[in-house]
């Protein structure tokens, strides 16, 4: 497989208020044509640091891509330094300086005598034109190893990749492609996770998995590499199939979707309706659920029954209940699930109260204690959980498992 890696350029890049995105488009790109990037660089408008890099690169990579710094003030370096970076001398082309005169002749101007700068070319290089900018690219062979030098604006960067890198790539790059996808799992950890999965997908050589802890869920990332798209999609079902087989209900998506979307999902395609009781998440699930398009199909609504009074006067949580067990219990989880249920008359309803925090934990019940309540016509049920994280992180991971809970009810149905 073809290794590449990407430098970029420019010490605005450096800042804290300006990301390297040029990156993220070619890594796509090259990953489309089969191409692995190995490693990328973020250098400042620094000669000495930036040859250095190049030289590394040229020595451990297939493909050299330099981003930035071909304009035609004094902090551009990237022309010479690659230029030196490789050992040859950069030729001067007085075609593309008469472009250059030409170009600015028809914006009605004069062209300044600094632009003659962009009119120097590592010895040997293919010019790679720029009909967007004044900056021309360039494309070295070096017997093996190409470095393409391209102008940092991603409009005028991302057709000269396309137009003049692209087909040079598809050369010599094989017919290799990528293909993704991500499943997601609830209900277990990271490592205990990969522990059973990954004499699954251990044994495929061409798939690059990765396993990632995200707020409140694991994603397992395939990413197949294959000679063609339908064989990549199908190496990748195979996986996903026998995950699914092994960890069952905890996984809530082979297609990378939101917990709420494979809720809705699961809802419309029974007909169902669901509503919530929300004390602590104030209205997370109800959001979450009605971001879908379409969920007046399945969401019928919700209370945010925050204070006591409003879970017993909107819900029907008797109060000596709240009195007797507290407002965060499973028993007032229950009755606020219950009450919604009957009040808004769905197939049905969930309900959470619990203690985000940072304020009002006690011994009994810390910061993060959480219950989640589920009802439906022929059952009432409860799930305590102890959450970590921040008021945010609690509230959230609260949210998803409400969701998370709705469906596992569901399905066991
Ligand atoms: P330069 O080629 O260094 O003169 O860069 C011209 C402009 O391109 C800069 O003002 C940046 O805004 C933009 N640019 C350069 N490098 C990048 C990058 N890696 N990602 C996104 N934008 C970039
Ligand atoms: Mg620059």
């Amino acid at each position: 497989m073809l290794t590449a890696e990407i430098i970029a350029v420019g010490s605005e890049l450096l800042t804290p208020t300006k990301i390297d995105t040029n990156s993220l488009w070619l890594t796509e790109r090259l990953n489309e044509l089969g191409v692995e990037l190995k490693l990328k660089t973020v250098v400042g408008d620094d000669p000495a640091r930036l040859e250095e890099t190049v030289r590394d690169a040229l020595g451990r990579s297939d493909l050299v891509f330099v981003t930035g710094g071909l304009g035609p003030t004094e902090d551009d370096v990237t022309r010479q330094v690659a230029a030196a970076a490789v050992g040859l001398p950069l030729v001067y082309h007085q075609d593309l300086e008469d472009n250059l005169r030409e170009r600015f002749r028809r914006w009605g101007r004069e062209m300044p005598e600094i632009n003659k700068r962009q009119a120097w070319v590592i010895d040997g290089a293919e010019v790679l034109p720029n009909p967007n900018g004044s900056a021309v690219g360039m494309y070295v062979d070096l017997g093996g190893t190409r470095l393409a030098v391209l102008p940092g604006p991603p409009r005028e960067n991302q057709p000269m990749f396309n137009d003049f890198v692209l087909p040079k790539i598809r050369e010599f790059s094989g017919a290799i492609v990528f293909r993704r996808r991500v499943l997601k799992v609830s209900g277990i950890g990271e490592s205990a996770l990969d522990e059973q999965i990954a004499p699954i997908y251990s044994a495929y050589e061409d798939v690059q998995t990765s396993v990632l802890f995200n707020k409140s869920e694991v994603e397992v990332h395939l990413r197949a590499a294959a000679s063609t798209a339908e064989e990549g999609d199908r190496i990748n079902a195979e996986i996903a199939g026998k995950i699914v087989e092994k960890l069952g209900i905890a996984v809530f998506s082979t297609e990378g979707e939101e917990m709420e979307q494979v809720v809705a999902r699961i809802l419309v395609d029974r007909g169902e309706t669901v509503s919530v009781a929300e004390s602590c998440t104030g209205g997370i699930v109800a959001q979450r659920l009605t971001d879908i398009p379409g969920s007046s199909a399945y969401f019928v609504g919700g209370v945010a029954a925050y204070a006591n009074e409003m879970k017993t006067g909107m819900l029907g949580v008797p109060a000596d209940l709240i009195e007797r067990f507290g407002a965060v219990s499973r028993e007032v989880a229950e009755a606020m699930a219950q009450g919604m249920r009957e009040r808004a008359d769905t197939t049905y309803a969930v309900s959470i109260t619990g203690i985000a925090g940072p304020a009002g934990g006690t011994e009994d019940k810390p910061v993060g204690t959480v219950y989640v309540g589920f009802a439906s016509g022929d059952c009432i049920r409860s799930l305590h959980l102890l959450l970590p994280g921040d008021r945010y992180l609690v509230r959230w991971r609260a949210s998803q498992a409400a969701l998370d809970y709705l469906r596992r009810q569901i399905l066991k149905n």
